[in-house]
């Protein structure tokens, strides 16, 4: 069945959905969660997957046709694949996209590319073991190296995108590393600056390594060249003036790009977010386990969407940072 699109009171169209599929993380990141972890939900808390697939279907009926899951991290949520699986099978589900700090890729991607997810973002914050440590508490770079290996053996799976989080005085030291990676094999380097979702609240606007800085630096070793770019994509595409590889840039901070953002996030537990920096969300679990039908849940989603907001205000006076981090929301 079809509904009408889901469209925000400031006439953007939803299209795209990032759902939580866990709070729960196997790595601790500087910029994301404590080192102690944070108090996790009790596993009734957390939405079943017949649940995730019954919003995810009605979703698809009001236009919302991509889907990524993220967390936490996904991989360790028991028997993700299966969720994967039931998610790729809906017949309004047009692309199905993964995040993940790549751990336990070894051990699914093969099921995961099986299951249907057609495209997958890794997380990499640095190309050196012991800094990668520094970065997620984790001495995990050649797991996660054999795990990105282990996934790029399938051609549907391309293209893979790496993605490094842009932090003042760290990232400087990757930058041409990473320009390297992206050029010597068939990943797609991205990096992200900073955002103020971080558990120890350290974030500071001058702790942001911007894009622009990153493009720069690449610019002068290896020449780029801006490629164009998709409507409400989140990423500035470059390529290699040479033809080997590209490299993207995520500037939700120096650049945000609000005004064509489609998207909306569920949380672990279910609540529906319509902005990264919302401080306010709507509950879906209760309604779901309380027998709402699909046209009362259409209802309160459209309520909650109707509410987006324009745009967000980070780093900007005044800004208060979401209680959640980065982690329990889902990014
Ligand atoms: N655990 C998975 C992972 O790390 O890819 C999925 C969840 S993680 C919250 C999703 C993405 O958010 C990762 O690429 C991570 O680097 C990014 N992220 C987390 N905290 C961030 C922050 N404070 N600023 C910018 N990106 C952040
Ligand atoms: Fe875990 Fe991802 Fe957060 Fe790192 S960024 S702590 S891998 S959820």
């Amino acid at each position: 069945m079809t509904r009408a699109p889901l469209i925000d009171g400031h006439g953007r169209a939803i299209g795209d959905v990032r759902i939580s599929v866990t709070d729960r993380c196997n790595f601790r990141c500087q910029y994301c969660m404590p080192a102690e972890g944070l108090p996790w939900l009790e596993r009734s808390e957390v939405l079943t997957f017949e649940e995730i697939t019954r919003l995810v279907t009605l979703l698809g009926q009001m236009g919302v046709h991509d889907v990524r899951l993220t967390g936490g991290e996904p991989l360790v949520r028991r028997a993700f694949p299966r969720l994967a699986g039931m998610l790729a099978a809906l017949p309004d589900v047009k692309d199905l996209a993964v995040t993940t700090n790549g751990f336990l890729l070894e051990r699914d991607a093969a099921a995961l590319v099986a299951a249907g997810v057609q495209r997958f973002n890794v997380s990499i914050d640095s190309l050196q073991q012991d800094r990668f440590y520094a970065m997620t508490r984790r001495d995990a770079l050649p797991q996660v190296l054999r795990g990105l290996e282990a996934l790029s053996a399938f051609p549907q799976a391309h293209p893979i995108k790496v993605n490094a989080v842009a932090i003042r005085g760290f990232t400087e030291e990757e930058i041409l590393p990473f320009a390297r990676f992206a050029r010597e094999y068939p990943y797609e380097v991205r990096f992200i600056e900073f955002m103020p979702l971080d558990a120890d609240r350290t974030w500071t606007r001058e702790s942001v390594l911007t894009g622009e800085e990153i493009r720069a630096a690449i610019h002068e070793h290896f020449p780029l060249e801006e490629a164009p770019r998709a409507p409400s994509a989140t990423a500035r595409v470059f390529h290699f003036a040479d033809g080997r590889g590209q490299i993207g840039f995520i500037n939700p901070v120096s650049e945000p790009f609000c005004g064509d953002c489609n998207r909306i996030r569920i949380t672990a537990e279910g609540s529906l977010r319509t902005c990264l920096f919302s401080l306010n969300e709507t509950d879906l679990r209760g309604p779901l386990r309380a027998g709402a039908s699909d046209d009362e849940l259409e209802r309160l989603i459209r309520d909650a969407v109707w509410r987006k907001e324009l745009k967000h205000h980070a780093g900007q006076p005044g800004f208060i940072q979401p209680p959640r981090t980065m982690s329990a929301i889902g990014g």
